[in-house]
This record gives C-alpha cells, sequence and structure tokens, in this order.
C-alpha cells in the first residue's frame, strides 16, 4: 500500500552520456512524475554540461544538480592526495553516490537504471538502502545500442559533442581514459589537460611517481602525441571507426566492465 505522507519517488539520474539521456526522453511520457538528477562533480566538461541542459530544455523540467557540498581537491586531501584509480575509486564514492544517497535520504524510491538489453555483464550501481529499488526499463524492453542511438537521433537530441573526441562523459581527469581520449583532451581542451597535468606534478615534486595513466606520466603521453593518434588511426584502417563517435556507436571501445562507474558514464 501507498503511503501517501511518504509517496515513492521515481528519480532517474543522467550522466551526461548518452544511455541516460535515451532513457529520460524513453519514459518522458510515461513516467510523467519523474525527478531527473545529474551528480556535478565540479570537474565536468563544458560539453556534459551543455548537453545535460539540453537534454533540461527536451525534457521542459529541472534537471536537480547534485553535488558533494566540496570539490574534487577536497576529498583528495582527504585520500592523503593520492589520485583515484580503478582499484581507489573514492571519487565516485565522494562525488556521485554519496550525493545520490543523501538527495534520496528516507524516501522510498524507484532508481531507473540505464543498462541496455545487450549489456548482459552489467548490474549497475544498486544501493544497499533498503528504500532504493533499481529497475532496467532498457533491459525488460529489450532495447539495445541500436535503439538507443535512434531514440537520441529521433528526438533530435543527437549523441553528445564530446564523443567526437572522448567515449565517455565524466570528470575531464577520469582514469579511465583512453591515451587518445588524453591527446583530445590536450586538443580541446589544453587547459583542463594543463590542470590534470599539475596533480602529477604535484606528487612528481614530493618525489613520488604518481600519474592518472598506470603507465606512463602525461608529460610522457604527450612526447608520444603523434604516435598515439597514429597506433589509433592504424587500429581502425580499414573499419567503420574513423573517430571515437564511430567508436561509440560501433561499441567498440566504450565499455569497461566497471559497474561502480555507471553513474558517471552511462
Ligand atoms: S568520472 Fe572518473 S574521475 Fe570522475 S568520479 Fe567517475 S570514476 Fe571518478
Amino acid at each position: 500500500m501507498t503511503d501517501t505522507n511518504n509517496p515513492v519517488r521515481h528519480l532517474l539520474g543522467l550522466s551526461g552520456g548518452k544511455d541516460s539521456a535515451a532513457l529520460a526522453i524513453y519514459l518522458r511520457d510515461k513516467v510523467p512524475e519523474m525527478e531527473y538528477f545529474f551528480a556535478d562533480t565540479g570537474a565536468e566538461l563544458p560539453e556534459t554540461l551543455a548537453f545535460v541542459d539540453l537534454m533540461a530544455d527536451y525534457l521542459g523540467k529541472k534537471i536537480i544538480r547534485l553535488n558533494a557540498g566540496r570539490d574534487f581537491d577536497y576529498y583528495l586531501k582527504l585520500n592523503g592526495n593520492f589520485l583515484p584509480t580503478a582499484r581507489s575509486r573514492w571519487c565516485t564514492v565522494s562525488l556521485k553516490l554519496k550525493p545520490f544517497e543523501q538527495f534520496v535520504g528516507d524516501d522510498p524510491v524507484i532508481s531507473y537504471v540505464a543498462i541496455r538489453a545487450d549489456e548482459t555483464h552489467r548490474t549497475g550501481y544498486i544501493s544497499t538502502k533498503p528504500n532504493i529499488t533499481a529497475v532496467y526499463p532498457f533491459k525488460e524492453d529489450g532495447l539495445i545500442k541500436e535503439d538507443i542511438v535512434r531514440i537520441l537521433e529521433e528526438s533530435g537530441i543527437g549523441l553528445p559533442k564530446y564523443y567526437e573526441w572522448r567515449s565517455r562523459s565524466g570528470c575531464y581527469f577520469c582514469f579511465y581514459q583512453q591515451k587518445i581520449e588524453w591527446i583530445g583532451l590536450y586538443e580541446n581542451h589544453p587547459e583542463y589537460f594543463e590542470k590534470a597535468r599539475a596533480f602529477e606534478l604535484f606528487h612528481k615534486n614530493e618525489g613520488r611517481d604518481h600519474t592518472w595513466s598506470q603507465s606512463e606520466s602525461l608529460d610522457e603521453m604527450l612526447a608520444r602525441k603523434d604516435d598515439i593518434k597514429a597506433k589509433f588511426q592504424a587500429m581502425n584502417k580499414g573499419e567503420k571507426s574513423k573517430n571515437l563517435m564511430d567508436a561509440v556507436i560501433n561499441d567498440e571501445d566504450e565499455d569497461d566492465g566497471d559497474e561502480g562507474c555507471l553513474i558517471c558514464f552511462k
């Protein structure tokens, strides 16, 4: 029985990525009481923020901006200045998951998750909070990647612009980036590349070898810029993919099998 004093809330988190955007479009008329939110880390790309704004216009509703109240630098200090890694992903917990759980509070909530029917390996972030129930409309209705691209195209929204040089949404310094994406960051947003580089230089000055990419520093990567670009082109030679936008559509580069970061990238 529904508690009229505490009615069930319907929540959909936009990550700035294509799947959550397509899910919002898909459900717009099916769940009119939907509350949309975006957990802003304060380190988002301008393209991501513009895409979220575009979605707000399309949906005709406010997209609530969640933030952790403190920025990345604060949590970095709290974590002993250690940059987050895939194994120690304190950034997702502090900047995405906790703000989400605070937003939910103790209300009974249905959380709409944008995992597709062709992503059998993924389960997504399931909160341990007993008042949150996750549902998977794309899985339930059998929608796969081609359907998601079609939904975005038919709505007129299209794919986010950053897909031209980057395969995911998320922080500009995200350690999940491929090397070609770091080069894309350098070429499209040199000021952000420089900020990411400054984190590495801080560690270097402290006598530590701590880098965003596990295998090399951003300086080393930059020195190999042409090589990295040539390798990316060679890998895609003769294939449909010419840039990351095509790679995303053709399912070559996007998935990392990491369910905890769906909240950042989906
Ligand atoms: S986008 Fe990357 S760096 Fe940002 S919170 Fe998610 S995992 Fe961490």
